[in-house]
């Protein structure tokens, strides 16, 4: 590419979205603009609002008050709050007959101390587990509140030509389900967050470090599923010096940590099952020369492939077992599903896909490898046909190597990137239920 094309390429990326020469974005129809041009200053500073008053998942409770009272002002046809705790549902009824849609946020911030340098940085502290933290929205999740918000605006202002009911689903928990409890997605399923609609598609998004302008969209297997995996490893207490005299919980337990590295490498199909299982805590004993009597882990399994699930549950369970009745121990295992995997079904996708490459530009619609990360949206999907994808947040130069990673308290959102973000969730949303594209 000529220096000076490179030049304006790098420049139009201040201004999402961009597009390649061949296939430029459509505009929505010119009522549509206009209210997108309107909400934008709105959206940003709804997005820096929400940035500087983080809140923690199921705390969601100023985050959610805001949500409510603008729906409310946008004269939905209903507005319901305190779903699964601090979740709000607003349902707008088109003009027209025609589908239902439903459009997923997620609202809850992290337990990590702000390292950004913003006038809007947060500074909010709070406790999580017992602990003293700084709170921050390091998952973006302010940015996809804000988005739905402007996503509600532009359609409620273009109710009457809408053919169809829209769902707008503000989730809190995304990040975690409380120890033994629900997260967000799950609640608001259990709580008939639809009422007695019947969506045929729902659709989310996520901030993701990728080139700001750009969008990424797979159907499959596109994030993984997520578990949380106890071991208790019973022994039997005696001096460090008479081991003979006990079991030894420690080494029983040294072997299973690395006995587990080999079930994704040596038993799971790497290219058809990627698998991880990470242990992440290790606590045992007291004092240098006392064997003690049991060892408490703690991690995570990762998988892509829903069907792998069963059989991969059945080889740790199999190799904790086993190793720990090789040494006369016992051990137990626990395993908690947080989220199962984001699989985008195809049909739904190659749709959206094209309505986004129609509205952003196919050269801003990229593909590429799932990953391992997790999200509750997946429970939407078991519910509801559902489509997830990305859009990228990163300020013009900054590769995705060198952005700071989804949690990290230097996650940065580059703010033009949300216009993107709004013109994504309503090329799919009218897509179904618009006026018919230009
Ligand atoms: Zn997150
Ligand atoms: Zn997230």
């Amino acid at each position: 590419m000529h220096h000076i094309a490179k030049l304006i390429l790098a420049s139009s990326l201040l201004f999402a979205p961009i597009a390649n020469a061949q296939t430029p974005p459509a505009a929505f129809a010119p009522g549509v603009e206009a209210s997108i041009a309107q909400v934008l200053p709105h959206m940003l500073a709804w997005r820096r609002d929400f940035h500087e008053h983080p809140e923690l998942s199921y705390e969601e409770v100023r985050t959610a008050r805001v949500v409510a009272a603008h729906l409310r002002a946008l004269h939905l046809d209903e507005v319901r709050t305190g779903v699964a705790v601090t979740g709000v549902v607003g349902v707008l009824r088109g003009g027209r007959p025609g589908p239902v849609i439903a459009l997923r946020a997620d609202m809850d911030a992290l337990p990590v101390t702000e390292e950004v340098d913003l006038p809007f940085a947060s500074r909010v502290r709070g406790r999580y587990n017992g602990q003293d933290v700084g709170i921050m929205h390091a998952c973006g999740h302010d940015t996809h509140v804000a988005v739905l918000m402007a996503t509600a605006s532009v359609l409620a202002e273009r109710r009457a030509e809408l053919a169809g009911t829209v769902i707008f689903v503000f989730q809190p928990s995304e990040e975690g389900a409380p120890p033994g409890g629900l997260g967000g997605a799950r609640r608001m399923l259990a709580e008939h967050v639809f009422g007695d609609l019947h969506p045929e598609a729902i659709f989310g998004l996520h901030a993701w470090p990728q080139a700001s302008g750009t969008v990424k969209i797979m159907s499959g297997p596109f994030m993984a599923g997520s578990d949380r995996l106890r071991i208790s490893v019973i022994g039997r207490q005696t001096h460090g010096a008479q081991p003979h005299r006990g079991i030894d919980p420690i080494v029983i337990s040294s072997q299973i940590i690395n006995a587990l590295q080999t079930i994704p490498s040596r038993q799971m199909d790497a290219v058809g099952s990627p698998v991880i299982v990470t242990i992440g805590s290790i606590h045992g004993g007291v004092r240098y020369n006392i064997i003690p009597d049991r060892v408490e882990m703690e991690g995570t399994i990762r998988y892509l492939n829903p069907e792998t699930r069963d059989d991969l549950y059945a080889r740790v369970r199999r190799t904790v077992d086993d190793i720990a009745a090789s040494a006369g121990a016992t051990a137990e295992v626990s395993i908690e599903s947080n989220a199962i995997p984001v699989v985008n079904p195809p049909e739904l996708t190659a749709r959206a896909r094209a309505a986004l490459a129609r509205m952003l530009g196919e050269g801003s619609v990229q593909g590429g490898a799932p990953g391992m990360v997790a999200e509750d949206f997946a429970f939407f999907q078991q519910a509801v046909p559902g489509v997830f994808f990305y859009y990228g947040v990163n300020p013009p130069g900054v590769s995705p190597t060198e952005a700071a990673p989804n949690h990290s308290p230097r996650f940065f959102v580059h703010e033009p990137a949300l216009e993107t973000a709004l013109r994504a969730m309503l090329a799919v949303t009218l897509d179904r239920v618009g006026p018919a594209q230009p």
